[in-house]
C-alpha cells in the first residue's frame, strides 16, 4: 500500500484513454469531454469526444467514442460486400423462380402431350384388341375351314 501512495507516475492514470469507459472521459482542460455526433462529410453520425468549451477556446481534444474511422470503414466494406452477396443471392433467386416457371410452363405442356400419349395408346389399345379378336376369328375361320375340308374328303371317299 505505501509503495504504491509513493509512485507518482500511476497517480495521472484517470486522465488516460481507456477506450469503453470513454463517457469518463476528460479533456486537455481536465472537464468532463462532451460526446458529438458528425453531423456530415464522409464520417457522418459518428461519435467522438470533444471539450466542453468547444468551439470557443476548446484545448483542442478530440477522440472517437467507441470505434476509430479504420474499423468503421471496414465494417462498411463488409456491409457493402454483404450487400453485393445479399444482391446476388436475390438475383440467383429471381432466377431460379424464372427457370422453375419455365419448367413448371413445360411441365404442363408435357402433361398435354401426355394426355395426348395416353389416348393414342388407349387407340392403339383398342386397336390391337380388334386385330387380336380378328386373328381369333380368322384362326377359327381356318380351322373350321380345315375341318369342312377334311370332312369334305371322308366324305368323297366314303
Ligand atoms: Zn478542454
Amino acid at each position: 500500500m505505501a509503495s504504491r501512495r509513493h509512485n507518482g507516475s500511476s497517480s495521472s492514470t484517470s486522465s488516460r484513454n481507456y477506450g469503453l469507459v470513454a463517457s469518463k472521459m476528460k479533456c486537455r482542460c481536465g472537464l468532463e469531454a462532451i460526446t458529438h455526433t458528425v453531423k456530415n462529410g464522409e464520417n457522418v453520425g459518428l461519435k467522438f469526444h470533444g471539450c466542453p468549451r468547444w468551439p470557443d477556446g476548446d484545448c483542442g481534444f478530440f477522440e472517437w467514442a467507441h470505434v476509430n474511422p479504420k474499423v468503421v470503414d471496414d465494417l462498411r466494406f463488409q456491409v457493402f460486400e454483404r450487400d453485393t452477396q445479399v444482391a446476388e443471392k436475390e438475383m440467383e433467386i429471381d432466377f431460379l423462380k424464372e427457370e422453375l416457371k419455365k419448367v413448371e410452363k413445360k411441365m404442363g405442356s408435357k402433361e398435354d402431350e401426355l394426355d395426348d400419349t395416353k389416348m393414342e395408346l388407349c387407340h392403339t389399345r383398342i386397336e390391337l384388341m380388334k386385330a387380336t379378336r380378328n386373328e381369333k376369328n380368322f384362326s377359327i375361320f381356318l380351322l373350321v375351314s380345315w375341318i369342312v375340308f377334311a370332312f369334305m374328303i371322308v366324305i368323297l371317299k366314303a
